[in-house]
């Protein structure tokens, strides 16, 4: 007897112009509609990159934010509203709700929490792809050394690749990691930057430098999940949009004796020195050091004597003063109006405990 093997064939009319594009053609887009992509960060990078692949057709997006939409953030996070923003939604929710209504096939598994060495190897699980669309350069330390330790070069070719981008003012940067092919994050920036580093909160941030970093990088992870992966780039390209200037460095070949591709030694997945509160921009600061489950409820109740509490049952924000605390379900906290690491500790210790 004859088996036959039927493989759901993709909305041929949704993709008639991407198959039409010869690269890609009908079995790239069966290929996307098979693919699991992660996209760590939800803002601007990240909401674009997932509508870009939403729409091209990828089937399924796990999509990872530890952050609530805002009024600042809707000059160019491209999937979220003015209602997002007036109900504090957690982006990565408010991004799988609009990915749902203009592409119902594409599964996203929406997770409000912030990629530490703790939960990765559950939330990435199953993912092909990572797309960094952090704003931090620990999470890319964590995500490059987390692909690296998947990665089984020559042991059955098992690959975790994963795809750098960043924007700042006119600025934009990306670079493709394939571990055992190209150099990774390590092989050219060993340890990460120290001091402060420019953000979208300091510098300020172009919309259209953040759809050149979603463009490319996506083009880039079109050509990986579609098996061109001879066709990618192998440099960290970089673009200032506002003075013209493209510079590109050789990212071809890993380092010998890189700790991280060559050692195989995995500082970040080992959590070495990682700061239980952070700095996270705009007068904030974020608490992680309570891995617990919160009940947003109960703490609703015993906080609403005290101040302005709301809740959308994905958080709870709580305004007293100048300071506001939302907090998540994971127990997870930003505070906003101080970047006095102590006084928001206390803050946190007072009003949802120690
Ligand atoms: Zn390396």
């Amino acid at each position: 007897m004859e088996s036959v093997i039927t493989v759901a064939a993709p909305d041929t009319e949704r993709y008639s112009r991407q198959v039409l594009f010869a690269p890609i053609g009908e079995a790239g887009q069966q290929r996307l509609a098979a693919s699991t992509i992660a996209i760590v960060g939800c803002g601007a990078t990240g909401a674009a990159s997932a509508a870009l692949l939403a729409r091209a057709g990828v089937g399924t997006l796990i999509l990872i934010d530890r952050d609530f939409v805002e009024e600042s953030n809707l000059q160019r996070q491209v999937l979220f509203d003015e209602a997002d923003a007036d109900a504090a939604t957690p982006k990565a929710e408010a991004a799988r709700r609009q990915i749902a209504r203009f592409n119902s096939d594409t599964k996203v598994r929406a997770h409000v929490a912030d990629l530490v060495p703790g939960n990765i190897h559950t939330l990435l699980a199953g993912a092909q792809l990572i797309l960094d669309a952090t704003d931090n350069f620990e999470t890319r330390y964590l995500i490059n050394d987390y692909a690296v330790e998947q990665s089984r070069p020559g042991q059955g070719e098992h690959l975790v690749a994963w795809i750098y981008a960043a924007a700042v003012g006119a600025y934009a940067a990306t670079m493709n990691i394939l571990p055992g092919e190209t150099a990774c994050l390590a092989c050219l920036f060993p340890k990460p930057p120290t001091g402060p580093v420019e953000t979208c909160d300091t510098a300020g941030i172009l919309n259209t430098a953040v759809n050149l970093a979603a463009s490319i990088q996506v083009t880039e992870a079109l050509k990986y999940l579609t098996g061109a992966r001879e066709a990618m780039r192998r440099s960290l390209l970089a673009w200032d949009l506002w003075q013209n200037d493209r510079s590109e460095i050789s990212a071809a070949q890993p380092r010998q004796d890189c700790e991280v591709c060559g050692q195989r030694d995995f500082a970040h997945l080992r959590g070495e020195g990682r700061p239980h509160i952070t700095l996270c921009g705009r007068n904030s600061v974020q608490i992680h050091e309570h891995d617990r489950p919160v009940d947003l409820g109960a703490a609703a109740e015993r906080l609403r004597p005290h101040g302005d509490v709301r809740q959308n049952g994905l958080l709870l924000q709580f305004r007293r003063g100048p300071h506001t605390l939302t907090l998540f379900a994971d127990g997870r906290a930003l505070i906003q109006g101080t970047t006095d690491i102590a006084l928001a500790r206390t803050l946190y210790a007072r009003f949802v405990g120690s």
